[in-house]
């Protein structure tokens, strides 16, 4: 994995603070505790949250409602992505941290970006790969080209 990590740029760390200033302004406890955000090839940031709900498995991680609100607006060029998760309030370690994408946001990244960045924390140290390097022999539909 290390020859396939990159380091990170000036408007990735910006885009690991806008991810981080989300989830800190939406915060709610049991509902939302993660926030992703996202820069497109032409510099555009989208954000979201993750949605939690009473049936957990319901719940529909911060990387897919970024994404959908992008491609909500048209876009489709994912350049980068981050997830950060809350902490909890009784939490000994306060901090807002990178989280690497869960399976389901893999497939989902890779389904519109398979070239997009994403932003991990490796070893305790903040990273990017591409997202294809997070999920080899990926699921594809034979003929079917979704995405780029
Ligand atoms: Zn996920």
């Amino acid at each position: 994995m290390h020859d396939l990590l990159h380091p990170l740029t000036d408007a990735d760390v910006e885009l690991i603070e806008i991810a981080k200033n989300k989830i800190k302004q939406r915060y709610r406890r049991r509902w939302h505790q993660l926030a992703a955000a996202m820069r497109t090839k032409d510099g555009k940031i989208y954000t979201g949250i993750h949605i939690d709900a009473y049936v957990s498995s319901l719940a529909v991680c911060a990387e897919q409602v970024t994404l959908g609100t992008a491609l909500t607006e048209g876009e489709v060029d994912i350049d980068t992505i981050v997830a950060v998760r809350h902490p909890k309030p009784e939490s000994e370690d306060p901090e807002v941290r990178v989280v690497t994408p869960c399976g389901r946001c893999r497939e989902m990244i890779c389904d519109y970006g398979k070239d997009a960045w994403v932003i991990i924390s490796h070893e305790g140290q903040l990273m990017k790969t591409k997202a294809i390097n997070m999920l080899p022999e990926k699921y594809y539909l034979p003929g079917i080209n979704k995405g780029n």
